[in-house]
């Protein structure tokens, strides 16, 4: 790395936080969840799309105070969220989504404005804030509860989430292998192929839909533990990790080996350093795949909740002192939705949520919940049905069929196991809308977004 330049990086760093004129924003959700397409939106809405047409509810540019954004230089030791191929994906013929985040990233962002009033305003044409943003799975929140088990109960969480019944069957296999196994052999040969097995088993969860709980985080996305030896770990069948053997005293050790060399790491080093963060969730996803996703997605968040809880007694409070002072909820892709259908995916994400903050104690930090789009891939208009104008959205669909559609509505609540049985929810994905580079990115409520994140940063 350029000596020169990582010290300025880190001096940009030191003064920047000294003032208060740095923040740092995490941005995570589950697989699939809008990761890739929220920060390739956030990023060109404060770097092209800042006009006041384009963020009406972002205050600094509503007020013509924001002079502009530019990407900052990078720590080079650290993956960079690939903005630049990210855009040229969307610019393609046909468009097409940007890959989707697979680890940690990070991209940082230099903005600059006309500071309201105050001392400030005075003293400085104009003031700066050094945005750094990072992209990690959500995935690895899922871990923390791991902190709290141990191996065998770990074993029995899983096998209780395995006998679910959009899991039970592709868990099958997997069973009788264990099942079948010689537990005494804790050989380096059984454990790697035992370790495969559940590897593939996960790679299946992976790909049902609402299948979101994985546990360990790492085994799917190991990035630069690829190969270590505490990545070789599954769960036991319960009756067997209760037992004494050699195979369990192995997995064990590599369970604990995980939780003090994976886990506490990622918090003490990574998550302690964020100041704010956006959590994204597709509701309406799990509500194509049906109840059981959709009371794993909320069993999903509330153990990716108690990373957010910092009372006294918490997991948290015991590896580091959190100072995340602001959550952002986000029920991404909402306009596979007809707008008026917006607040009834808020209040089904509160709702989703409820419990959880309920649970935990928010002391620090402020929360708030919202429906955005941060790339949107469809129009809104209305249809004559029946003498009734009749909302609808028109896109194009993943085969390039274009569609004008009602896509219905969404529950404000989590619907009974009944309704699913008798309705079968069906928000359709979508191609990007044909966009390039000279354009505002076209997006739902990403300024509300930005005022929420940003706002007060910026006055
Ligand atoms: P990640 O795994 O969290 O990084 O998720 P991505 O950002 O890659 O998003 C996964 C998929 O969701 C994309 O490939 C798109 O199909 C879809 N998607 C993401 N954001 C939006 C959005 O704002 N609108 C629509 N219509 N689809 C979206």
């Amino acid at each position: 790395m350029n000596v020169f330049k990582h010290l300025q990086h880190q001096r940009r760093e030191l003064t920047g936080r000294a003032f208060d004129r740095h923040l740092r924003l995490g941005v995570t959700g589950l697989s699939g969840s809008g990761k890739t397409a929220f920060i390739t939106s956030l990023v060109h809405q404060l770097t092209q799309g800042d006009q006041p047409s384009n963020l009406p509810f972002f205050d600094v540019v509503r007020e013509q105070r924001y002079l502009g954004g530019r990407l900052a230089s990078q720590v080079l030791a650290v993956p960079r969220f690939p903005l630049e191929q990210n855009l040229q994906y969307l610019q393609q013929t046909p468009p097409a989504w940007p890959p989707s985040t697979t680890g940690w990233s990070q991209l940082s962002l230099q903005l600059r404005y006309k500071a309201a009033s105050g001392l400030r305003s005075h003293l400085q044409s104009h003031s700066e804030l050094a945005l750094d943003i990072i992209d990690y799975p959500g995935e690895w929140l899922l871990d923390l509860p791991m902190l709290d088990m141990s191996y065998a109960q770990w074993c029995e969480f899983s096998w209780q989430l395995f006998a679910k019944t959009h899991r039970s069957a592709a868990a099958q296999p997997f069973a009788q292998l264990l099942q079948n196994t010689d537990l005494q052999d804790a050989s380096e040969l059984h454990l790697q192929q035992l370790t495969d097995s559940y590897k593939q088993l996960l790679t299946q969860f992976h790909q049902t839909p609402g299948a979101y709980l994985n546990q360990p985080g790492r085994l799917l996305v190991p990035g630069v533990l690829s190969g270590a030896p505490m990545l070789q770990l599954f769960p036991l069948l319960p009756q067997q990790a209760e037992q004494p053997s050699a195979l369990a005293t192995q997995l064990e050790q590599h369970y604990d080996s995980y939780r003090k060399h994976v886990i506490k790491p990622f918090y003490q080093q990574h998550f302690s350093a964020l100041d704010r963060q956006v959590i994204l969730v597709d509701c309406l996803s799990a509500l194509n795949a049906g109840y059981a996703a959709i009371t794993e997605l909320q069993q999903a968040l509330r153990l990716i909740l108690q990373s957010f809880n910092y009372g006294p007694s918490s997991l948290l409070s015991r590896l580091f002192k959190p100072k995340i002072s602001k959550v952002l909820f986000a029920a991404s892709k909402s306009d596979h939705a007809t707008p008026e259908q917006h607040k009834a995916l808020t209040l089904l994400l509160q709702q989703l949520l409820q419990q959880p903050l309920k649970n935990s104690q928010y002391q620090a930090a402020t929360t708030e919940a919202m429906a955005i789009a941060a790339i949107r891939a469809s129009s809104s208009g209305f249809v004559q049905a029946d003498g009734l104008a009749q909302p609808c959205i028109s896109g194009t669909g993943l085969d390039q069929q274009a569609l004008t559609y009602f896509p219905g509505d969404i529950p404000p609540t989590v619907p009974p196991q009944e309704v699913f049985e008798q309705h079968k929810f069906a928000f359709l994905p979508l191609r990007p809308l044909p966009w390039n580079d000279t354009q505002a990115l076209p997006h739902v409520r990403m300024d509300h977004v930005l005022q929420f994140i940003l706002g007060d940063k910026l006055r």
